[in-house]
């Protein structure tokens, strides 16, 4: 950087704050808009009660007090040729040392006067003379962002020398793409600053915003493309054997949607290369059987199958059910979570029992783990958390890795998770719907099986927005249900308050009120801060219907399954994400009576109400999730957690879908 004319340490490190460290950074300095001083007005032409850009150059400056100095204005008089005009600020003396007499000045403010001609309060810029002056003027100018010490007309000269340095060196940056890339690499540069027109920023940025999204898809496609070349995939599509049985005891016959993807998915298992599947769908549509019938593909082909879920809740939720699917099949399932393992039982051995954490004693899996048990005996389904990921975890012949990701693994971490097997395949399952823009970037390397239609049969479901001051009447309807045999979920933003005038309510406090407001009816506390056993004691409750209300916060959105619940209740509804509302109300989407999911908003600004008017009005999930998208960026509607989310300069997730479905093919022409 110190290599630029006017650039020494100190300003060196003023620019890193501004995450300006290279000359490569500084002329990708994104201006925050464009300020447009192609016309300005002289000062002749000026309007009374009319916004315009002026220049002229200051003849006089001083300060005015009164009121014993308590009072002031600082005026600055510009003169062009063609009349003066009087800046003046209010109570701001401080103002004085920033302008000497003889510089000329750009000038932005509304007109207030005319005799004389006067602006309160202007935006003013000082311009130097001579060559620069082209810079600053009768253009349209950057507007960049700044920190202190740093002022717009140095940035933007810096940047304008440098530009003029760089831009005999400037390549393209991908030879074999030239005349594919709209504009050149060094056009779209001195654009992103410099336009000549209005729309060519946008251009610029366009161009700019393609080059991040080809390198991202170029790295994603060489990925897979070192993967079906180095690795053969493990046969792991099954004979049929244990999913005849399993389909015949289900209960209910699989959608067309389920059926198509699993045909995809064992085409996968039995083909040549592992697998990397996505498997998308709305909440209830029916992923989690899809994802048993998966892992019943490798275990009838002897190999063992990682299921990894994103918490403890719903480890245990979905250990119990594949349990109860797959041990009358003779598969084993075991838990292995941060505080448990536990053993499944196929009928003919013991009991289960706690083995232990990590810590404690030799991994289960050393016991039980593939086939060293008996090689009558099929292969081992393991049901977990993060603790799948510890080095002590390591099953012998893994042929599958299951992830459920409900957004919250990052990429690095489906990684890991599948550096244990040699090359398992891959199947990665969302939890919500999430943007096209979102899954290519994120899930760019995989295929993408999309079930776009829930199990007929289910109860409607129906949201409405309520202000707290209806909660009386809410407290009432829940009540009629619960006599009618219904459950309830009744969800909270936080498990203790934060501050506690903040509004947003806990469940901590409100527990307690509620166990009153609703007696004779049981009511059960779930929350993040309870123990594994606590938390599966209440959720058996629930689920056994010995509990009618369960009060908790959002561990609930991800999985869980009561069927019997059919209301939600959604207490500061505003303190959480469109596409987390819809999971959480999926919770009593799967009833065969009619739901029903009412959100209170606390706030009673407009702007909270409006957001969640769209969760009444549709129930596509793929739909929510974009409007999150726009509303929250991806950060947000992916959950702090979520680590995978590349960062971009130029490219904005919300709204560059084209430019990424182009970046792919053109990343195809490089790999
Ligand atoms: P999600 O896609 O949200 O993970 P689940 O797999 O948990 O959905 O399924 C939701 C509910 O629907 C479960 O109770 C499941 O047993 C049931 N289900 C799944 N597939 C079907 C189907 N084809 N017909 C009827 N019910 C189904
Ligand atoms: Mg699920």
């Amino acid at each position: 950087m110190t290599a630029l004319r006017g650039v020494g340490p100190e300003r060196a490190a003023l620019l890193a704050r501004l995450g300006v460290r290279t000359v490569a950074d500084l002329v990708a300095h994104r201006p925050r808009r464009h300020e447009d001083r192609r016309h300005l007005r002289s000062i002749g032409q000026l309007v009374i009660g009319e916004s315009a850009m002026t220049s002229g150059r200051v003849v006089a400056a001083g300060v005015k007090r009164w009121r014993h100095g308590t009072r002031s204005v600082f005026e600055l008089v510009l003169e062009d040729g063609t009349g003066r005009l009087h800046c003046r600020w209010w109570n701001l003396p401080q103002m004085e040392g920033q302008f000497a007499v003889g510089e000329e000045l750009v000038v932005y403010g509304k007109v207030r006067s005319h005799k004389p001609t006067a602006i309160d309060h202007p935006e003013t810029e000082v311009v130097d003379g001579g060559e620069d002056r082209s810079i600053h003027v009768g253009r349209l100018v950057p507007v960049y962002p700044l920190t202190e010490g740093v002022s717009q007309r140095w940035l933007r000269g810096l940047i304008w020398r440098a530009l003029a340095a760089v831009e005999p060196e400037l390549t393209e940056p991908w030879p074999n793409l030239t005349g594919r890339l709209p504009l050149s690499h060094a056009q779209a540069l001195r654009w992103l600053h410099f336009p000549e027109q209005e729309s060519d920023a946008e251009a610029a940025r366009q161009r700019l915003a393609l080059e991040e999204f080809v390198a991202l898809q170029e790295i994603l496609q060489r990925r897979r493309q070192a993967l079906e070349t180095k690795a053969r995939a493990l046969p792991c599509g099954g004979d049929n054997r244990l999913m005849r049985p399993f389909l015949a005891r289900l209960g209910f016959k699989l959608t067309d949607a389920q059926t198509a993807v699993l045909r995809q998915i064992r085409a996968d298992l039995s083909g040549p290369h592992p697998m990397r599947r996505l498997l998308q769908g709305d909440v209830g549509s029916g992923k989690t059987v899809v994802a048993a019938c998966a892992a019943l593909m490798a275990v009838e082909s002897g190999f063992a199958v990682a299921f990894m879920v994103p918490t403890e809740v719903l480890a245990g939720q979905q250990w119990a059910r594949l349990r109860a699917w797959f041990e009358p099949l003779g598969v084993s399932v075991e838990l292995h979570t941060g505080s448990r393992q536990i053993r499944g039982n196929t009928g003919e051995h013991a009991a289960e029992g706690t083995v232990g954490c990590f810590a404690a004693g030799p991994p289960a899996a050393a016991h039980t783990g593939g086939l060293t048990s008996g090689s009558e005996r099929n292969p081992t389904l393991y049901v977990g958390t993060h603790a799948l990921l510890e080095p002590g975890f390591a099953p012998a012949r893994l042929g599958l890795v299951i992830i459920d990701e409900q957004h919250k693994f990052g990429v690095s971490q489906r990684e890991e998770l599948v550096r244990k097997g040699r090359y398992p395949h891959v199947l990665v399952v969302t939890a919500t719907p999430i943007p096209r823009t979102l899954g290519l970037t994120l899930y760019g390397d995989l295929d993408v099986s999309v079930m776009d239609a829930v199990p007929a049969g289910r109860g409607r479901l129906r949201t409405f927005v309520r202000t707290a001051d209806r909660l009386p009447q809410v407290w009432e309807y829940v009540r009629a249900q619960l006599r009618l045999g219904r459950q309830a979920f009744v969800v909270y933003p936080r498990v203790e308050e934060a501050e506690p005038a903040s509004g947003v309510k806990a469940v901590l406090a409100e527990f307690e009120r509620l166990r009153s407001v609703l007696t004779p009816y049981a009511v059960g506390l779930l929350h993040g801060r309870m123990s594994a056993e606590e938390k599966d004691r209440v959720m058996a409750e629930f689920a056994g219907q010995r509990v009618a209300v369960l009060v908790t916060t959002s561990v609930v959105e991800v999985g869980v399954d009561v069927p019997n619940a059919s209301v939600m209740v959604i207490e500061s509804a505003e303190s959480f994400g469109l596409a987390q509302l819809h999971q959480l109300r999926g919770r009593v989407a799967r009833s065969p009576h009619p739901a029903s999911c009412i959100l209170i908003a606390t706030a009673k600004t407009a702007d909270a109400k409006r957001r969640l008017a769209v969760l009444e009005g549709t129930a596509d999930g793929f739909q929510i999730a974009e409007a999150d998208l726009q509303l929250r960026g991806p950060g947000e509607l992916l959950g702090q957690a979520q680590s995978g989310i590349p960062t971009f300069r130029f490219g904005d997730l919300a709204r560059d879908l084209a430019l990424i479905q182009q970046a792919r093919e053109l990343a195809r022409l490089l790999v």
